[in-house]
């Protein structure tokens, strides 16, 4: 079965920028799913920032393995029940890639557990993104380095926790360095945050671009089942001990009572 995948687009500077919906007339998120289309092993579908639940009902994020996010302008119009929901998928295994400005989206802060800020600067700079990791599959069929003719600079310090893995570094034309391409396991999710994609310039149609997305959705992939409830955080009594033990000291819960959350 091919990984069922959800590219989430914000789809606002498509409405709204000229330049965006000339670049992107179908919006960002479908030039995504198209690409990934291309891999038979690969099955996106797509989801916006406008639809009921942003397109993210526990149903649809049941039958998901890998969800991609894009978004910029309207991080906080995304309901915080629909992030706790897919912070939940994650941890019970899905699939994670978070895109350029996602790095400021609610699902990756609240993954990240970090400030996830960066320094930028929007001049259509060159980008050359160079291989950390040779053999990371994420890299699988790329050249030891790429470029982007024009993108925006993202600048370290990326406040994010030390990833698993750095797959990409990125310079820029005015001096600055970043890591545009970091790994990380939340839960029983794999987590991936892939830095080029600013609107206004056609990285998403760039084929390299394309292939690392698409070895990312390969990489991010959890064939395991979803963990029902990750945040599950049960009692288990003296009776239930591997060994056997007997109580001792004073205690604060009452036998059988839930514990504290
Ligand atoms: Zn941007």
């Amino acid at each position: 079965m091919p990984i069922r995948t959800i590219v989430w687009g914000e789809n606002v500077h498509e409405q709204t920028n000229k330049t965006v919906a000339t670049i992107y007339p179908r919006g960002m998120h479908n030039c995504i799913a198209d690409a990934l289309n291309a891999d038979p092993a690969i099955s996106a579908t797509t989801a916006t920032l406008q639809e009921p639940e942003h397109g993210l009902t526990a149903a649809r994020l049941a039958q998901t393995d890998v969800l991609v996010w894009w978004g910029h302008a309207a991080h906080g119009d995304v309901q915080d029940d629909v992030v706790a929901r897919v912070a939940d998928a994650v941890w019970g295994g899905m699939g994670l890639i978070a895109l350029h400005s996602a790095h400021f989206s609610k699902i990756f802060k609240k993954l990240m557990g970090a400030p996830c800020n960066l320094s930028w600067r929007e001049a259509g700079e060159r980008e050359r993104l160079w291989l950390t990791s040779r053999h990371h599959p994420i890299a699988a069929g790329l050249p030891e380095h790429f470029e982007l003719e024009n993108e925006e600079m993202y600048g370290e310090p990326f406040g994010v926790p030390e990833p698993m893995e750095t797959v990409f570094v990125s310079w820029f034309q005015g001096g600055e360095v970043f890591r545009s391409g970091l790994t990380w396991r939340r839960g029983a999710g794999n987590v991936f945050y892939f830095r080029p994609g600013h609107e206004t310039y056609p990285t998403y149609h760039d084929a390299n671009v394309q292939l690392v997305l698409k070895n990312a959705v390969k990489w991010a992939h959890n064939p395991a089942p979803r963990i029902a409830d990750p945040n599950v955080a049960p009692n288990r009594t003296t009776e239930n001990a591997p060994e056997k033990i007997t109580e001792r000291g004073p205690s604060l819960h009452v036998k059988g009572q839930e514990g504290f959350r």
